[in-house]
């Protein structure tokens, strides 16, 4: 924790919740094919656009009550969770990498806001926007030679191919096993991207994560729905959130977890 500068931090937070309040932008146009650039932010009820003053992340939701200040209309408290969580995990960026992974900390800073995006999109719409899936890739491939020279960049392509191979053997076992999709083509193209972005091990161990994540997701989604059709309902979650999260751990903890577990065979 040393060599932290409070002020740096602050700055990092409202880096964070301004990237947050342009994550909600992407949230809310993509899936319905709208410009992100044009028109400027507006009510989506009445039309009405939003101020600059009225546009302030955390604060102007708190100011205007979580509504639209032209109709009254409520505005999703998903909004300022966005712009809240996105300022926090900016803050645990720059406290969590230390001067020598920069870069490390710099493509976590570029994939949180697509990956949260990814989250919210593909949990209320069940689809994951290609431009999306895009940019997780150019991110991978980007900055692959700067996490370890030139051959890292082969490391990418193999944890891309491996990612894709996998992802698409489960879905034709599972169209198989369940006869219906386990697995959509979203999510075979992200993990595609993934594997770009943090290599063959590293894509490997973000199947494993997300399996895992998947598996207690949905138990406890049959649990709290108290559903009968149980085998029907392990579907009835969209899984590129899991994806999402397990890809974060594994950028921030995934060379430990393999060091940890080669040293048990040592
Ligand atoms: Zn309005």
């Amino acid at each position: 924790m040393t060599g932290h500068s409070a002020i740096i931090g602050f700055f990092m937070f409202l880096l964070g919740a301004i990237t947050g309040s342009f994550t909600n932008v992407l949230i809310w146009r993509l899936p319905r094919r709208e410009s992100i650039v044009f028109p400027g932010s507006h009510c989506p009820v009445c039309g009405k656009p939003i101020k600059f003053y009225d546009n302030i992340p955390i604060l102007s939701y708190i100011i205007l009550g979580g509504k639209c200040r032209n109709c009254g209309t409520k505005i999703s408290p998903r909004y300022i969770f966005v712009e809240a969580f996105m300022g926090l995990a900016f803050l645990a960026t720059y406290l969590g990498y230390d001067v020598l992974s920069y870069i490390e900390a710099i493509r976590m800073l570029l994939v949180l806001p697509i990956f949260v995006a990814i989250t919210f999109i593909d949990w209320e719409h069940w689809v994951i926007p290609d431009e999306l899936t895009i940019a997780v890739a150019a991110v991978g491939i980007g900055t692959a030679p700067l996490m370890g020279g030139w051959s890292n960049i082969v490391n990418s392509l193999i944890g891309c191919a491996l990612g894709l191979l996998t992802f698409f053997l489960v879905s034709i076992l599972g169209k198989k096993a369940f006869r219906k999709d386990a697995l959509g083509e979203g999510d075979i193209y992200l993990i595609a991207a993934v594997g770009l972005l943090v290599g063959w091990t590293g894509v490997l161990l973000t199947i494993f994560i997300s399996a895992l994540l998947g598996t207690i997701g949905g138990l406890a989604i049959m649990l709290f729905r108290k559903s009968k059709k149980k085998m029907d309902n392990i579907s009835t979650i969209p899984f590129g959130p899991f994806i999402v999260v397990a890809t974060i751990i594994v950028m921030a903890e995934g060379d430990k977890i393999i060091s940890a577990y080669l040293s048990l065979f040592k």
